[in-house]
């Protein structure tokens, strides 16, 4: 395997890293204490190509691989997990189901307003008593005559509020049965459909999280995706990319928190030395590298997996389990070595540790990817 990047990742791993360092670290801290979502970022963002990476030309995106999206969500997440996160999900949940699955007319309707920004995505699977267990959903859509007729709640989507357009996956069939799940595309302002609550949360606070509501929600059958019953094997599809966009945000996060603890070790002196002189805080750093190091050739085989329309579902579970457990861990080890500054909002680690949480969680708890792998080594 040769994971020798190309000149052209290197030139959009710059322009990721120069617009999170222009446009998101001076507002990283007000963002997260008011919970702030900031629209105009995703905008800008989308006029840089971020927001349709792998969208191709033709509709309106960047047209890249998974190598350059990787150093998208990467750069991102070394500043900010929120944005990071809306830019993962916008890219590869919402965006990444049309272009997986849509037909060519809803392509040509939606994916180019996605892939420039000028529209906001949302997928909903996850409802309030149905999360690892999303095939059990109770959101239904029922026909009637050349519609369908939404009704239920989804809850925990990311721009659940201020999305444009959502992708939601409802029950077109009976409960408990395969092949009872469909996929429509909603846009927002469609009566009987609206935002929810918005959650409050641990980290990732300015990524909005919220509830969408469906009451008697008519839509065409034209905004149904695929054939009926198909809904959940795309999502399970869709999935896949999606833990690697998660496992992608998980090394952000770890690389942020790791590089400010390498600088803060050789620049905090106690005893008259730097930390850094300390074995016990040179082998945390010391664990910290080789950690996200084995996270990034995990998430790289993954990628090149992906690129070349091969199965990921295993090498999808893998790198997303282990690289939010790595970014858990990498940021819990940051703020002990920033110890009383790191459990402060003056420093950078502690917002690291708390949005590094929500990798283990999102798109499968990190148990779910456990079962995920072994399903399928055990299938080998
Ligand atoms: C910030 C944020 C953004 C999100 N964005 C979206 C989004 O855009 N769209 C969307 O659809 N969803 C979204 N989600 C939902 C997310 O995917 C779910 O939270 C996740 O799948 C876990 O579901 P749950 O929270 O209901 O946990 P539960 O399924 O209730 O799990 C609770 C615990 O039980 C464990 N568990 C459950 N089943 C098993 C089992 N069979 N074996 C062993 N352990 C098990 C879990 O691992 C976990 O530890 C988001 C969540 C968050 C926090």
């Amino acid at each position: 395997m040769n994971f020798e990047t190309s000149e052209v990742t290197e030139q959009i791993r710059d322009a990721a890293k120069n617009f999170a360092e222009q446009h998101i670290r001076p507002h990283v801290m007000t963002w997260d204490e008011t919970q702030e979502f900031p629209v105009r970022v995703f905008k800008e963002l989308g006029k840089l190509g971020m927001m349709g990476v792998l969208v191709p030309e033709e509709y309106g995106g960047a047209g890249m691989g998974y190598f350059e999206y990787k150093v998208v969500i990467e750069e991102i997440a070394k500043v900010c997990g929120s944005i990071g996160l809306s830019v993962a999900a916008h890219n590869s949940l919402c965006t990444g189901h049309i272009t997986t699955f849509a037909s060519e007319h809803q392509k040509q309707k939606y994916l180019s307003k996605l892939a420039t920004g000028e529209w906001i995505g949302a997928w909903g699977l996850t409802e309030p008593n149905t999360g690892s267990d999303a095939g059990n959903m109770r959101c239904t859509a029922t026909k009637d005559g050349n519609d369908w007729i939404i009704n239920g709640t989804k809850n925990w989507i990311t721009h659940g509020k201020s999305g444009d357009l959502a992708v939601v996956i409802c029950r077109t069939g009976e409960p408990r049965t395969s092949g009872n799940a469909t996929a429509f595309i909603v846009e927002k302002g469609t009566p009987g459909f609206r935002g929810g609550k918005k959650e409050n949360k641990l980290g990732m606070r300015a990524s909005e999280t919220a509830e969408m509501i469906f009451d008697n929600c008519r839509i065409s059958d034209t905004q149904r995706m695929g054939a009926i019953g198909e809904g959940f094997r795309q999502a399970l599809k869709v999935l896949d990319g999606g833990r690697i966009s998660i496992a992608c945000l998980a090394l952000g996060i770890a690389k942020g928190a790791y590089q400010a603890s390498l600088k803060y070790s050789k620049e905090r002196y106690q005893f008259d030395k730097p930390i850094s002189s300390f074995q016990a805080i040179s082998f945390k750093l010391a664990d910290m590298a080789t950690e996200i190091e084995a996270a990034e050739l995990l998430i790289l085989e993954a990628c090149d997996l992906k690129n070349r329309h091969e199965n990921v579902t295993k090498l999808a579970a893998m790198a997303k389990y282990y690289a939010a457990e790595v970014a858990v861990k990498v940021a819990n080890d940051a703020v002990q070595i920033f110890a009383g500054y790191g459990y402060t909002k003056d420093f950078p680690v502690e917002k690291y540790y708390r949005d590094a949480k929500l990798c283990t969680i999102g798109e499968g708890t990190s148990e779910i990817q456990k079962i995920v792998i072994s399903r399928e080594v055990l299938r080998d």
